[in-house]
């Protein structure tokens, strides 16, 4: 576990975050990784994990802008990790309306 990674909200700028690690050595069921915001309760993913249909179908590619659970993303990375399974690495789009910190 990272936890000197210090993750702060890009919705309202709080340092208070809970980190949620994707379950690579089975210590968790999740497949995505994220933090939750104390504060605001804004939810920020970091990996997601989708099928090839999915990251097909998603045209998830570097660069481009995907919206996951009502809030924007850019993706950074596509990383193939299994017969059929890739993960998403994500940053938050600092160009989302929600974003009221990050856009001051
Ligand atoms: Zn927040």
């Amino acid at each position: 576990m990272n936890r000197s990674e210090e993750r702060i909200c890009p919705g309202c700028g709080s340092s208070r975050t809970t980190f949620v690690q994707r379950g690579l050595a089975g210590l968790t069921d999740e497949s995505d990784q994220y933090y939750r915001c104390l504060d605001c309760e804004r939810v920020t993913y970091e990996i997601l994990s989708r099928t090839e249909r999915e990251v097909r179908a998603g045209r998830l590619e570097p660069g481009r802008t995907v919206r996951e659970r009502g809030s924007a993303y850019v993706v950074r990375r596509v990383l193939k990790v299994g017969l059929n399974e890739y993960l998403v690495y994500l940053a938050p789009d600092l160009d989302d309306q929600s974003l009221t910190f990050a856009k001051r």
